[in-house]
């Protein structure tokens, strides 16, 4: 099990009072590595996107099926169903989420590939939001650099989400950066909760060490969620 190196109440006395996180006025994309990494890192923001009506994409680049090793039959259908669940509760529809199907943890040898596939579903209007490029997961940092690439290519606005950065990072990693924050009420965060539940398989695992143990979930239990421009 992992242990965070940092105490998650360090973090939130470094994250609390950074300048506000304003997404803009056109759609947002997500990029997502793993079914969960939508909802743990920007669960609360697409919620409250949807809930004026915002268009939100969702692009999940693998469908997260060796999250427990390579010998698990059905784990693919499963957590493809959980994300569209998660989603449902975010108030992202079915319609507006693109499964590239790439083969989990292997991002990294596809990621020109990736490329290309991004570049075809954004235009310069959005705003994507994408794992950082240091975010101590080969995946998650193949999906930023592939991002970043398709972005500069396109001419489109990009910002850093942040996942495994709060278990295995410190904050002195991420200074200089443009950090920003963008607050969760009781509603929104009660959105995201629903749909983090939605996520069984992660949360829950017969051999009693699931994926995202409790100490892992703290960061999404936060009142705020925390972007980077890029
Ligand atoms: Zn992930």
């Amino acid at each position: 099990m992992i242990t965070p190196i940092v105490e998650e109440s360090r973090w939130i006395s470094t994250l609390q009072s950074l300048p506000l996180f304003d997404p803009g006025p056109g759609p947002v994309a997500v990029i997502s590595p793993h079914p969960d990494d939508e909802t743990l890192a920007t669960g609360g923001l697409i919620a409250a996107l949807r809930l004026r009506a915002a268009p939100v994409l969702v692009i999940a680049v693998t469908d997260g099926e060796n999250a427990y090793g390579q010998d698990n039959p059905g784990l693919r259908e499963t957590r493809r169903s959980e994300q569209a669940a998660a989603l449902r509760e975010l108030g992202v529809s079915g319609r507006n989420l693109v499964r590239l199907g790439i083969t989990d943890s292997g991002v990294a040898p596809q990621r020109e590939r990736l490329v290309e596939l991004l570049a075809s579903y954004i235009s310069s209007d959005y705003h994507v939001l994408a794992p950082w490029t240091g975010d101590f997961h080969p995946d998650h940092e193949a999906c930023g650099w592939a991002a970043e690439e398709a972005t500069k290519q396109i001419g489109a606005r990009l910002s850093w989400y942040f996942f495994w950065t709060w278990h295995r990072g410190t904050p002195s990693l991420l200074e200089g950066m443009r950090l920003a924050n963008f607050p969760l009420n009781e509603r929104l965060r009660e959105i995201k909760w629903n749909a983090l539940a939605q996520h069984r398989s992660q949360l829950e695992h017969p051999s009693g060490q699931p994926i995202l143990p409790d100490n892992l979930l703290a960061p999404a239990r936060r009142k705020f969620e925390v972007f980077a421009a890029s």
